[in-house]
């Protein structure tokens, strides 16, 4: 029996979430393994975040929701865009979804039609592409290697525009890159986007917070006002305040396009969890010391790991500046061969022989739309980050 039909035979499973499953079945066999295939803060939100939950829930009156999020913390995200981006938001402008990642099936159920194209730049979050096919559209992957500091420019942006050119999807601080884009930068895709009006921006700003280097973030809303009612800024608490599993994401549009997206929301999920909500206003309206504080230490982490891997001369490897990655360039160990006499052809063969003889589990490039790199996570501890360097050294040293 055949129990998908095209659209679900179109994509994959998150590579990402299957890798983690494997190392995760490998450490329950007894094998020593350290897993970077996620990325998730591997700390705790702070105390008054679970504290409002359980304020809420004893409170009482938890019903259906609405479909744009509650009220209470709708004010409080148009609180944060004014405070932290200058940017200023109607309540009804602001619609809230379990995690950005359900912003973005809203988005693309709501708008494309069959065949509209999505621009993707890759190396980009495993997922863009799928959920953009899931919804009838094409995904128009555009590579921006290091060459470009994986950020895609503006001519290169113009030549990929076609009259089917729906959405240009931006990811800054870049999963997996931890690219960032400049305030120039973005200014310069601006004149491009404002002679094609059909298109719409998708600002994935869910990395906001974490900043690893000099490199400033800059809002695409606050850059770009003249493309406001074409731009939708997708934001959430998941990385910002170690709310992976809260499934609180958040966007900001113009208001039509949010109010689709709230009809997308009363027909699929009805409401995001109350309890999730009732956590996320406190995140949101508490004491934000936390944010700068796990910033500062994926800061920390970032430098132990870049410092050791740019000293590995077989990758290449250029220091993030934002997001919890360490992205790195194996070009030069495709093509050799292991110990036993396995040829290394491609970043999966790499990644799944750092896996099974060194206990190291990453994600293969490919998973990025980046063939020939892997990528690590840094949201782990200190002991993990020198084990998982030392694994990656001698992994690298093993082969001829
Ligand atoms: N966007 C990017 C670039 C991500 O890396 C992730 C999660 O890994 C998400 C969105 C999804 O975030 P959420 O947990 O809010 O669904």
């Amino acid at each position: 029996m055949n129990y998908e039909n095209a659209r679900a035979s179109s994509i994959k499973a998150s590579p990402s979430m299957a890798i983690a499953m494997a190392a995760k079945k490998l450490r329950s066999e007894g094998r020593d393994i350290v897993d970077l295939s996620l990325g998730e803060p591997d700390f705790e939100p702070p105390a008054h975040v679970g504290d409002a939950a359980c304020e809420a829930i004893k409170k009482g009156g938890i019903r259906y929701g609405a479909s744009a999020g509650n009220e209470d913390l709708r004010k409080a995200i148009v609180e944060k865009f004014s405070r932290e981006n200058g940017l200023e938001f109607s309540l009804d402008e602001i619609t809230i979804a379990n995690g950005a990642k359900q912003i973005l099936f809203d988005a693309f159920l709501a708008t494309l039609e069959a065949g509209d194209e999505v621009i993707i730049p890759t190396p980009c979050w495993v997922s863009y592409g799928d959920i953009v096919s899931l919804h009838g559209g094409t995904p128009i992957y555009v590579n921006c290697g290091p060459e470009d500091g994986f950020k895609i420019s503006a001519d290169v942006l113009a030549k990929a525009i076609t009259p089917r050119t729906r959405w240009l999807m931006l990811n800054s601080p870049s999963n997996p890159t931890g690219a960032i884009y400049s305030a120039d930068e973005y200014r310069s895709l601006e004149k491009v986007l404002l002679g094609n009006d059909r298109i719409l921006v998708l600002s994935d700003e869910i990395y906001e917070h974490i900043l690893l280097g000099d490199q400033p973030f800059v809002s695409f809303g606050s850059v770009c006002p003249s493309l406001r009612d074409r731009t939708l800024i997708v934001n959430g608490v998941s990385k910002a305040f170690a709310m992976t599993g809260w499934r609180v994401g958040y966007a900001a549009g113009p208001k039509a396009l949010v109010a689709t997206i709230n009809k997308m929301q009363s027909q699929s999920v009805t409401s995001v969890c109350s309890v999730a909500q009732a956590a996320a206003l406190a995140a949101l309206k508490g004491d934000q010391a936390f944010v700068g504080q796990a910033s500062q230490t994926f800061a920390r982490r970032s430098k132990l790991v870049s410092e050791r891997l740019e000293r590995i001369q077989e990758l290449q490897f250029t220091p993030p500046d934002g997001a919890f990655y360490a992205f790195i360039g194996v070009q030069k160990l495709i093509g050799r061969t292991t110990p036993d006499g396995q040829v290394l052809s491609d970043d999966t063969a790499v990644a799944a022989y750092l896996l099974n003889t060194f206990g190291l589990s990453s994600v293969p490039g490919a998973a990025f739309g980046a063939p020939s790199f892997i990528r690590l996570s840094i949201a782990a501890s200190d002991a993990e980050l020198k084990s998982a360097c030392d694994r990656l050294e001698q992994m690298v040293a093993s082969l001829q």
